[in-house]
């Protein structure tokens, strides 16, 4: 499945941009609420089995029309991806890996029939699209332009089967930062009754369908005063990921003392982060030199839980494209609190805040780095 060509098309050069009549009024920043205004446009390429992919446009931001039959309602033909684009203090729009998305958007969408695109071709017409967007991104530190393009399949039918026809789409909204008065820990709660995938099914795609099944489980873990629930795995309860983020754990080994940074491999039951990339990298590149092990293995909870009791467990938190990491104060575990290694009031570990600092500063372009695309 992974080795689905990339369909050509969605040529940059022919692009036609519609403006509005209607401009919106901007958001004062400290108002902005994640995902809930959006900006004056949108970007939307539609696709036919016979055709491909047709004329990319730009238009004013509008509701869709489509047939209550339309195979997207019916069989969840839908797939999307979260990336940012960030001003820096020369007022340059920056990308943050932008391929990367576009390599898993393919993957998702070929695992459910929808077509792939030339990730570069639509990289390009996202920058156009956050040009045209410019005024929506505020020029502060830690603000930016959440995109989300989204594939949907628009044939209108019931019958089950492969989509003829699709959108691409991609929307954008303004957003502040993720900890406005600094770092918060969550508190987790590891979830025994439940998975959210499974070896050789589709958790390691950015479908839609995966995300509605985990709302029931984390309102039950927000009942009991928990932020997120921690997915476990089989009956050796491996750590798998948390709500929207993967999941980095800071343990020192038992026998050796080895100070190891541990997440969960790509073995089809996570979703293969941007951050989580990201994270292993630096920590390769700056945190082995200082001593630190790096590890992609399956950690089981039990593990996790007896790192904590015996004073091991450094630190943990979450890695994902909105709050880039998320520190960790405890996961409640079998009616048992695991601390995880935060000292009194600390909101976060040394890890953690060096991994904003690093990711942060390439995202705004105060390290010049490869990761960082500039418009
Ligand atoms: N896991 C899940 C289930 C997610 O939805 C996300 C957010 N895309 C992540 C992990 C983190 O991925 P990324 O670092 O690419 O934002």
């Amino acid at each position: 499945l992974s080795t689905t060509p990339v369909l050509p098309g969605a040529d940059p050069s022919k692009l036609v941009i519609t403006t509005t009549t209607t401009p919106k009024e901007l958001t004062p920043n400290n108002e902005l609420v994640f995902g809930k205004t959006f900006t004056d446009h949108m970007l939307s390429i539609e696709w036919t089995a016979s055709d491909g992919w047709l004329t990319p446009r730009i238009i004013p931001y509008q509701n869709l029309s489509l047939d209550p039959a339309t195979c997207v309602f019916h069989y969840a033909f839908e797939c999307f991806e979260g990336m940012k684009a960030y001003k820096d203090k020369n007022g340059k729009i920056r990308l943050f890996r932008p391929s990367k998305n576009m390599q898993r958007l393919n993957k998702s969408s070929s695992r459910i029939a929808l077509p792939t695109i030339d990730g570069d071709a639509f990289t390009k017409l996202i920058a156009e699209f956050t040009k045209i967007e410019s005024r929506f991104i505020p020029n502060e530190k830690g603000y930016s332009l959440y995109l989300r393009p989204t594939m949907i399949g628009t044939q209108r039918t019931i019958g089950v089967g492969p989509p003829g026809s699709a959108l691409l789409y991609v929307i954008a909204s303004p957003v502040g930062p993720y900890y406005p008065t600094g770092f918060k820990a969550v508190s987790l709660e590891a979830t025994d009754y439940a998975v959210r995938a499974w070896p050789g099914g589709v958790g390691d795609k950015k479908l839609g369908a995966n995300y509605a099944p985990c709302i029931v489980p984390q309102q039950e873990a927000a009942s009991r005063g928990f932020q997120q629930n921690l997915w476990l795995f089989g009956e050796e309860e491996y750590v798998t990921e948390v709500g929207t983020m993967n999941l980095f754990m800071a343990i020192k080994n038992k026998e050796t003392g080895q100070k190891e940074l541990l997440t969960a491999p790509l073995d089809g039951t996570i979703l293969e982060g941007v951050t989580r990339d990201s994270v292993l990298s630096l920590a390769r590149e700056r945190l082995v030199p200082e001593g630190w092990a790096v590890s992609e293995r399956k950690v089981r909870m039990s593990e996790l839980a007896e790192a904590s009791a015996e004073g091991r467990l450094i630190e943990v938190f979450g890695s994902g494209t909105a709050a880039i990491v998320s520190p960790v104060r405890n996961i409640s575990y079998k009616g048992q609190l695991v601390d995880c290694g935060l000292q009194g009031h600390e909101e976060a570990g040394d890890i953690a805040l060096r991994m904003k600092n690093w990711i942060e500063g390439i995202q705004y372009g105060e390290e010049e780095h490869e990761w960082s695309y500039v418009v």
